[in-house]
């Protein structure tokens, strides 16, 4: 069975409810963090919670624990469910409400951890390697809703992934209101050009990727020069290699964009070498989910 952490209680994932009087559903006002155990350890947990935090303080949302409490509640989530390995979802919301958007009338934040097996795309793909689509929406300005901020207001996102699902393409590709490249629907995107490793940087508006900057990390370890730039799509058109980076999707080559094939047409040899990387990271590095005698 599934435990679903609610507002304090584990409860079964059918009984797992909120309010519809709750401001998370009503307006999208609340924050959310997509994090991943492997073999036992939880990945980069610190990372994720800080931004969490970040985005809450970002829309003056009071999470209701300690950052400390919060991660053993994760942890605890991953052990209830008897998972060494999948997604960690979770979600702080503005809490109950009434209809107003005022959050005056929330006097607490709702909180709900899941925890899933979860592959973001079938598993050929990461193999062959994935198809990019540049959508018309925009990714928006940092003054209109800011990316950074991992708030629920994700329909952007949403209406990005539909309009390349809908041409027939695995992913979005979005560019900012100047039409200079952002990220995808929930990934951060690298390019390889004459064995340079790219990324943009996060002002053009993108969300600050945590497995971006363990890929940065990597790729600078490795020797691999690797450094943030402006892209245009010229550039992604004419990359060496294409991939996408997030916890959900992990490390996905794209070969593929618009109709252009990327390099070689196959997953490229520094996209390779750093989703190996990346690998073993995961598998070396985290917080082990076994019980540290912590209790919240
Ligand atoms: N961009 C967006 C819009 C996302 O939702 C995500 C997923 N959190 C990412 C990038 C990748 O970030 P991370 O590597 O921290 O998961």
């Amino acid at each position: 069975m599934a435990w679903v952490f609610v507002d304090g209680d584990f409860v079964s994932k059918e009984e797992a409810k909120l309010s519809v009087y709750d401001h998370g559903l009503l307006y999208g006002d609340g924050v959310f963090e997509g994090i991943r155990a492997y073999e036992g350890k939880v990945f980069r947990l610190r990372e994720h919670m800080e931004r969490l935090y970040a985005s809450a303080h970002a829309i003056l949302l009071e999470v209701p624990y300690s950052l400390e409490d919060f991660e053993e509640i994760v942890l605890e989530t991953l052990r209830r469910n008897e998972l060494a390995t999948g997604y960690i979802r979770i979600v702080v919301t503005r809490g109950r409400g009434d209809l107003g958007l005022d959050p005056r009338s929330c006097p607490r934040a709702s909180v709900v951890v899941i925890a899933e097996p979860l592959a973001l795309f079938p598993k050929e793909l990461y193999e062959k390697g994935i198809r990019l689509f540049t959508v018309a929406v925009r990714r928006p300005r940092q003054d209109i809703l800011p990316p950074q901020v991992k708030s629920l207001n994700y329909l952007n996102n949403v209406y990005a992934k539909v309009q390349a699902r809908r041409a027939g393409y695995d992913e979005a590709l979005l560019l900012n209101t100047e039409g200079y490249v952002t990220e995808g629907s929930g990934e951060n995107i690298f390019v390889v050009k004459d064995g340079a490793l790219l990324t943009p940087p996060p002002w053009v508006g993108i969300l600050k990727g945590i497995t971006r900057a363990a890929v940065l990390e990597l790729a600078k370890e490795r020797g691999i020069p690797a450094r943030e730039e402006v892209l245009t799509l010229t550039d992604v058109y004419t990359a060496d290699e294409v991939f996408l980076t997030g916890t959900a999707a992990e490390i996905v080559p794209v070969v593929e964009v618009d109709g252009r094939t990327i390099g070689a047409g196959k997953p490229g040899p520094i996209t390779g070498e750093l989703l190996e990387a990346f690998r073993a990271l995961t598998r070396t590095e985290g917080v082990p989910i076994a019980p540290s005698g912590r209790r919240v």
